[in-house]
């Protein structure tokens, strides 16, 4: 076995590869780029190397700067995760032209995979199945079109070079084609430098069944079985599931032995998969052959109880398969989310910042968390922003469905906008419940994925749970003195001596605006609040350890987290999160509302605009400085007359939620 390897690759599955050498007593290699430099690979790893700048060009896909990296730290061999330079032959062929082994299969197999339609050719002589379609050399659009009109609508165009949904277009009838085709080269063209197109019959309801393949040196191969990864958004996967639900032993063997075939019309070596696409009657078609490890693999971890990188470093080593196909069983079920920064109701634009919150849901023999972030870094705008994967697992498809409801409720993020509660709503849904799957779910489902409440929390729950927040006596004021903190001339609580004191509170939840009485007392909380429809009292009490809170509203416990940032608090139970902002108190003069800390950054943000001058007399109320986060600006006030002495932040600065922005002095 090697003694060390450099991992070409960085996130999650950087850390999930060390994880696993390690386990195996090999030492790793990281390598990194200028944004990464305190990244969790770069200090998992033994050993790390710099390779250039931010953008990925500039680093991860400089396959001479990796394999430079290889022999300065004398790695004995490179694994490429996925994606960068997991399938680019020329590096695979530079590495062993260097004597250091690429952990993935020989260049002739990168090569044959690499264009779909060369594929498609290959295995249509090895017999595999392929969706009826044209995957020729002439490429007149006079030929393309006419074997779409030959074939039948609706037909699929797609980029022979093609890959992430990209280059791809449905074309329903014979008088759109035309302009699809110029629209699929344009964007292959764009994307991939080549705009070849193949034309493929459209199915209109399959699913995504992939089979994980194994082969090694000795002539042994093997398939661990399916995923089914039908439920995508334009093209790109969502949730993947292994084995595939309904799937009958013999089509299982028939799918695995298609996609042996085909690992072996080429050659293949390590591991693969063969992505079909299986039709309601059962027939299934070749699509592509991904030769590397997928982003999906952990899936076919979890049910088989395999580890696929310690297969993977072991048949680079030249061993033989770990075990023979008919030592291989499946065990019950496993679902994986991709967790993503990126914001479900803006078009899931990307969404970039600090993890400001990050609370993971504990990990065991049902849960699986492959990240690589921890609270406090950065998604930046150079990489993909997959935050993490969260991988369940149980006896049956129903229970995996409840541990990965479970657990997307614990994973809780603040700072940026994440895709988990969109997530839950898939995982939630009745349709995927009863696993009424095929590539066009999200499609089919979009409004019940899409109107569903944010939160299953009650507008009444919700304001008992900030009751109990602003309910808190706030937190003692650090002191040299030893025990000030226990004097009660020190206290900042609303205990009072022969009186119950009533603190008043304004809080903006969901867009409306509530007004929040609490009162302390027999130790419980005693609340009312008003506003919109509603007008709701109650009793509750609370204990507070860290951001976590124990609740009893009306008689019922729960619990729950909290995370603030300046006048946002962001709340995570059982039932979903919600937000709410604290409204400094209107104090009757229009101008001078802003009192309640606004001089400090209501979350995290990027410095839009300085207002005013440094030492000059400003009125109450005047806008001092812009912010602006989550998409929205953001007026810092002044908080009475004064003048600002200094601004902590210049524009185009980033500011982390709770930051004090400037120093501001009260006129006398
Ligand atoms: P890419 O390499 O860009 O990911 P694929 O060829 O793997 O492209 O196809 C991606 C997805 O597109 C599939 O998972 C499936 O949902 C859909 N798809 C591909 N080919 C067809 C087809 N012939 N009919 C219907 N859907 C298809």
């Amino acid at each position: 076995m090697f003694s060390k390897i450099l991992i070409a690759n960085r996130g999650e599955i950087a850390c999930r590869i060390i994880r696993t050498a390690r386990a195996m007593g090999v030492k790793t290699v990281a390598v990194y780029s200028d944004a990464d430099a305190t990244a969790q690979h770069v200090l998992l790893a033994d050993e790390a190397v710099h390779i250039g700048g931010s953008a990925s060009r500039d680093s991860y896909l400089k396959g001479d700067r990796v394999l430079a990296a290889a022999l300065q730290t004398g790695a004995q061999a490179v694994h490429p995760g996925y994606g960068f330079l997991s399938e680019n032959a020329q590096f695979s062929e530079l590495c062993s032209a260097n004597g250091v082994v690429f952990i993935g299969p020989p260049v002739g197999a990168i090569e044959a995979m690499g264009s779909k339609s060369a594929a498609k050719q290959i295995m249509e002589q090895a017999g595999v199945p392929l969706v009826p379609g044209y995957h020729g050399s002439d490429q007149s659009p006079a030929t393309l079109k006419a074997a779409a009109d030959q074939m039948g609508y609706p037909v699929l165009l797609k980029a022979v070079a093609g890959g992430g949904g990209k280059g791809m277009r449905q074309v329903w009838a014979s008088d759109q084609f035309d302009e699809a085709l110029a629209a699929a080269k344009r964007e292959a063209l764009n994307g991939f430098g080549n705009d070849d197109m193949l034309v493929e019959k459209y199915l209109t309801q399959p699913r995504h069944v992939e089979i994980q393949v194994f082969c090694d040196n000795h002539g042994n191969a093997v398939y661990l079985f399916e995923r089914d990864c039908s439920v995508q958004r334009r093209h790109q996967k969502v949730l993947e599931e292994a084995p595939a639900p309904g799937m009958s032993e013999p089509l299982r063997r028939a799918m695995g032995e298609a996609a042996v075939k085909a690992a072996q019309a080429i050659d293949y070596r390590g591991a693969g998969t063969v992505e079909f696409l299986l039709d309601v009657d059962g027939s299934f078609f070749f699509m592509e052959m991904n030769t590397r490890l997928q982003v999906e693999h952990p899936v076919t971890e979890l049910i088989t109880g395999e580890d696929l990188v310690e297969w993977q470093l072991r048949v680079a080593d030249n061993q033989p398969l770990p075990k023979a196909q008919s030592e291989l069983t499946l065990r019950g079920h496993a679902v994986e989310a991709r967790i993503y920064a990126e914001d479900p109701d803006n078009e899931f634009l990307p969404a970039t910042g600090a993890l400001s919150y990050l609370r993971t849901p504990a990990e065991s023999a049902h849960v699986r968390v492959d990240s690589g972030v921890v609270e406090g870094d950065q998604v930046s705008v150079f990489y993909d922003p997959m935050i993490a994967k969260l991988i369940v697992w149980d006896e049956d498809r129903e229970r995996a469905i409840d541990r990965l409801t479970n657990a997307l409720r614990d994973y809780r993020i603040a700072g940026l906008t994440t895709n988990i509660d969109y997530l839950y709503r898939i995982a939630d849904s009745a349709p995927f419940r009863a696993a009424d799957l095929d590539t066009r779910f999200i499609e089919r489902h979009n409004q019940l994925l899409v109107e569903t409440p944010r939160t299953q929390l009650t507008v009444e729950q919700q304001l008992a749970i900030v009751a109990a927040l602003v309910a808190e006596p706030a937190a003692p004021v650090a002191s040299a003195a030893g025990d000030a903190d226990c004097s009660p001339w020190q206290a900042s609580g609303d205990w009072r001596l022969n009186y119950r004191h009533r603190r008043h509170t304004a809080v903006a939840v969901d867009g409306c605006e509530y007004r929040i009485a609490t009162e302390l007392a027999d130790g419980a909380i005693h609340w009312q609040a008003d506003g919109g429809e509603q007008h709701v009292t109650g009793t509750l009490s609370c204990q507070r350890s860290g951001d976590q809170l124990q609740l009893v509203i009306d008689g019922q416990r729960s619990s729950a987290s909290v995370y603030r940032a300046g006048q946002q608090l962001t709340v995570f139970s059982a039932a979903g999160s919600f937000t709410a902002s604290l409204v400094a108190p209107d104090l009757g003069d229009t101008d001078s509302t802003d009192a309640g800390g606004g001089l400090l950054a209501p979350m995290n943000g990027t410095v839009v605009a300085q207002l005013v001058e440094p030492g000059v007399d400003v009125e109450a109320g005047t806008t001092l400085m812009v912010m602006e986060a989550m998409k929205m600006e953001h007026a810092i006030k002044a908080p009475s007359a004064g003048r600002v002495a200094e601004f902590y932040f210049s524009p185009g600065e980033l500011v982390s939620g709770g930051a004090e922005l400037l120093d501001f002095s009260a006129a006398e």
